[in-house]
């Protein structure tokens, strides 16, 4: 498998080397061979070659089987206009791969419990919600503009999808559904607006493909209040890319701590972008306070979707889940009686538990 290695900014050379270390136990017990392209984007990028996202990173990105992202950014590089900025990187990687769906799990481990907002009852023995979001139309990127003058300045924007967008991103969530407990909600504003109409008309059109997934639909202001009040009835959720947004924050928080948790972009024509959703934290940059779990389970994945790998990407889980049995958390997930470690001695731990 060809990887190509972003470590970017901040913590993000830590955690991308934890990463490795899992690898690297996945790659002996598993007999798979990996190789490796370290390449530059963010504040580094602009350092070396004066721009975010050089053409041979995009160039070498695309001839890879996955890109595995650290986190980019960092104050030494904000006062920079936008489109010079290293989180210009991100969104130009993004475009450039055309990744359309966004997957984020919001996986709350049991033994992590104390870390949610949410009462115990509420949360059971843990939660494991899968959020597809729609991420290259809708409302983000249809026509936007600003008209009049005075106070008859006006300014709107556009939610506009075609069939073939909804289709593609359908499929995706279905075909995740199918392997996992078999539930799919598809969340809109039918009741409301048109392009949502057209949503539901073609999830439900797409669902007769599926006859193992049950498909409901949800208004929403409804499911982000389901969210809240009853979170363990949802398996996969699916939604455009502006309530994907909001309704993906507000389940990854029902976690409670952003070092845990994982993303995958995927396209259809060039690799999956994988990354952890926390930033680059520099304000604990190089001290080994990083918890690098966020990346490995990106790591897990990568190797499910883009590896066809699934026993190994359920190890590394499995190995992530054992180390927090045994009680060792890095300072972001502490709770008193537990064992505090490093970054390093955390990836050390969970290579370990592979091996
Ligand atoms: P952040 O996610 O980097 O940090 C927020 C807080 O969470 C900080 O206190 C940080 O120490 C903590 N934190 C984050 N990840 C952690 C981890 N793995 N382990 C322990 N603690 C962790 O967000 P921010 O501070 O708003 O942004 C910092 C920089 O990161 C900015 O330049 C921002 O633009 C950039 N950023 C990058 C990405 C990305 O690369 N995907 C995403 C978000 C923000």
């Amino acid at each position: 498998m060809k990887i190509a290695l972003i470590p970017g900014d901040g913590i993000g050379p830590e955690i991308i080397k934890q990463a490795l270390k899992v690898l690297e136990a996945v790659s002996h017990k598993y007999n798979v061979d990996f190789s490796f392209t370290e390449l530059l984007m963010g504040g580094v990028a602009i350092d070396q070659t004066g721009v975010p996202l050089p053409e041979e990173t995009v160039k070498a990105c695309k001839e890879s089987d996955a890109v595995l992202l650290g986190a980019v950014g960092g104050e030494k590089w904000d006062s920079l206009p936008g489109h010079l900025r290293p989180e210009a990187g991100l969104l130009g990687i993004r475009k450039a791969l055309g990744v359309f769906a966004n997957l984020r799990p919001a996986i709350l481990f049991p033994q992590l419990k104390e870390a949610s907002t949410l009462k115990e009852e509420v949360l059971g023995d843990g939660l494991n919600i899968m959020v597809v979001r729609e991420l290259t139309g809708g409302l983000y990127f249809g026509e936007k503009k600003r008209q009049g003058q005075g106070s008859d300045l006006k300014a709107w924007d556009t939610m506009e999808y075609s069939l073939w967008e909804i289709e593609r991103i359908a499929r995706v969530a279905f075909d995740l559904a199918k392997n996992r407990q078999g539930k799919l909600m598809s969340v809109d504003k039918a009741n409301v607006l048109e392009s949502s109409r057209l949503w539901r008309e073609v999830i439900s059109k797409v669902a007769l493909e599926y006859p193992e997934v049950a498909l409901s639909h949800m208004y929403v202001d409804n499911a982000a209040m389901q969210l809240i009040r009853n979170p363990r009835q949802f398996d996969v959720i699916v939604t455009e890319n502006m309530f994907g947004d909001i309704l993906s924050d507000e389940a990854s928080m029902l976690t409670g701590s952003l070092g845990m948790l994982p993303s995958a972009s995927l396209g259809t024509e060039n690799p999956g972008l994988y990354e952890a959703i926390h930033g680059s934290a520099p304000d604990i940059a190089g001290q080994d306070k990083a918890n690098p779990i966020a990346t490995i389970m990106s790591t897990a994945m990568m190797l499910r979707y883009s590896g066809d790998l699934e026993e190994a990407a359920q190890d590394i889980e499995n190995a992530v889940s054992r180390v927090l049995d045994k009680g060792y958390r890095t300072g972001d997930i502490m709770q008193s009686g537990m064992t505090e470690v490093g970054t390093e001695k955390m990836g050390d731990l969970i290579a370990g538990e592979i091996k």
